[in-house]
């Protein structure tokens, strides 16, 4: 549930949130607008790819939580699992985000249509298989809603 969040919150300072998966799934809840998920996870996405990266840029990239930041207001940018995480390039959170955000230019995608828009080397290993275990994740964390008929399967953002 919240997987987004939750990975975000993992590997981040602002909410100063302790480094425990119960403490991560109570924030996550508590913070998520209702009905909202989309824009929420598309804008706590965005803020972690241009101003919370492994070498915060608070003030270079004015961001916008410094207000609030527990990290900025303590001086504490240290984020206990981020030197041990895998490369983002390449990796299923970068996938997850790459599905979240083409869905959100279209309504409904089938997966042979999704697929080829998420990765240039869509097929073989990484193919629908791989892809249809993706959306189901996702789906599980309430983040897309998945139309299965006959052989189609359609992928569309949860509202
Ligand atoms: S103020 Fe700095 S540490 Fe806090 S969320 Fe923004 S970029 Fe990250």
């Amino acid at each position: 549930m919240h997987c987004v969040l939750i990975i975000y919150f993992r590997n981040n300072r602002a909410f100063g949130v302790p480094d425990d998966d119960d403490a991560f799934e109570t924030v996550a809840s508590d913070l998520m607008p209702p009905n909202e998920s989309r824009i929420w996870n598309n804008a706590i996405m965005e803020l972690g790819g241009v101003a919370c990266g492994k070498t915060p840029r608070c003030d270079v990239a004015g961001c916008p939580w410094r207000e609030w930041c527990h990290a900025y207001e303590t001086g504490d940018f240290t984020a206990p699992d981020v030197p041990s995480q895998p490369s983002f390039e390449g990796s299923r959170r970068q996938f997850r985000g790459r599905v979240i955000e083409t869905l959100g230019e279209y309504d409904k995608l089938e997966l042979s249509e999704l697929g080829p828009r998420i990765r240039v080397d869509y097929g073989g290993d990484t193919g629908r298989e791989w892809l249809r275990e993706l959306v189901t994740d996702l789906a599980d964390d309430g983040l897309v809603a998945v139309d299965e008929t006959g052989d189609k399967v359609c992928v569309s953002l949860r509202e």
